[in-house]
């Protein structure tokens, strides 16, 4: 049997198997294998249904200097905002009458916003909307900061642990961050009962098919309900500005194997992927992808939540936002709903 359909077969491979699938990446007969099996489970448990996520970037002050990202602590020239716990609630009070039924607060290492700070806005969200989840991607915490959050209502913790191999998370990180402080962040957020995310860039400086098929690996052995992988895309305040955007066919390629291995995952077809191609997201529900993430931070401060170089989405209202997403999901043969969209037991 081939390493495709021992995957199909049982959901499982082992790193050596993942990496000698991985090396198949561009056989169209693989490709094609992957994607209708993965589709397949998406129509399954999720129907033609799409969920959507409504995105409040609401700080881009950052304490630690991953060397890819635009935000870092060290980009002087990044143009720093927070906003206030008003203008979170006002981005929800939007977000709900455009029917968002989740909000994800995503934001730098900000240590302005203190867990008293955090639990009041989780607080006051979770009492205005009751009916609404609310997913927080705010980085790595104490268990004790985190249990306080879940207690405070909040639902969801999305943490990519960008690199499953440690060579590689030492090229792409300071030597004051360290993988296994991650990975034990993701332990504790599951233990909590929080849905949990994990993920990573497809294509980062110094990744290998040997460093992927650890990523694979290690989403197989944390079983989060949700994964986020998008293309790596330079920034050109970074030292990788030169570097080379990952790749569309493997980011896609990928999500059918993610889809295999957790067939109820929740997977968004995220904004790097629709970056670097204008039908990425498309593509990306296409290759079993479920879940999209339109910004509803406010319009003034989009352009400064600026990870990577032209990033998508950063001049267009809301409410353009999810009709235009709402359109390119109905491309696909999808259709965006007004749910919350929890993992699937
Ligand atoms: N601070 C939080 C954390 O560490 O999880 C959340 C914010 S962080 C900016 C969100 C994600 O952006 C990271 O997990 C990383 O994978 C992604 N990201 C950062 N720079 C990127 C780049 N140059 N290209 C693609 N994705 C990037």
């Amino acid at each position: 049997m081939t390493p495709a359909e021992t995957l199909i077969n049982s959901h499982r491979l082992s790193r050596e198997e993942y990496a000698a699938l991985l090396i198949k990446a561009e056989d169209e007969r693989t490709r094609e294998l992957l994607k209708t099996e993965a589709v397949r489970l998406r129509r399954k448990y999720y129907g033609n249904k799409v969920f959507t996520r409504g995105l409040i970037e609401f700080t881009n002050y950052c304490k630690n200097d991953c060397y890819y990202c635009g935000i870092r602590c060290g980009n002087q020239k990044a143009e720093r905002y927070r906003l206030t716990e008003e203008e979170i609630l006002e981005c929800c009070r939007e977000g709900d009458r455009l029917g968002f039924r989740t909000f994800v607060l995503q934001g730098g290492e900000d240590a302005w916003f203190t867990d008293e700070r955090m639990e009041k806005i989780i607080r006051r969200i979770k009492r205005e909307f009751p009916d609404c989840a609310v997913t927080l991607s705010i980085g790595e915490k104490s268990y004790e900061s985190y249990r306080k959050f879940r207690e405070a209502g909040a639902d969801r913790y999305l943490l990519r642990h960008e690199t499953a191999d440690e060579e590689h998370y030492r090229m792409l990180h300071p030597e004051n961050i360290h993988l296994s402080k991650r990975k034990q962040c993701l332990y504790n957020l599951k233990a909590l009962g929080y849905q949990t995310g994990a993920g990573f860039m497809v294509g980062s400086p110094g990744q290998t098919l040997e460093t992927l098929a650890a990523d694979l690996e290690f989403l197989q052995e944390l079983k989060p309900q949700m994964v986020g992988i998008g293309p790596f895309i330079p920034h050109h305040g970074t030292k990788f500005a030169n570097e080379k955007a990952g790749s569309v066919s493997l980011t896609l390629f990928l999500l059918s194997i993610i889809r295999i291995m957790l067939p109820k995952v929740l997977l968004p077809a995220t904004t790097a992927l629709g970056t670097v191609d204008p039908r990425g997201r498309e593509k990306g529900l296409e290759a079993g992808a479920n879940v999209v993430m339109p910004n509803l931070s406010p319009l003034r401060n989009r352009k400064q939540y600026d990870l990577y170089d032209n990033k998508i989405c950063t001049g267009d209202e809301a409410a353009e936002c999810r009709v235009c997403l709402a359109r390119r999901v109905e491309s696909a043969g999808y259709c965006l709903v007004d749910e919350r969209g929890d993992a699937l037991e």
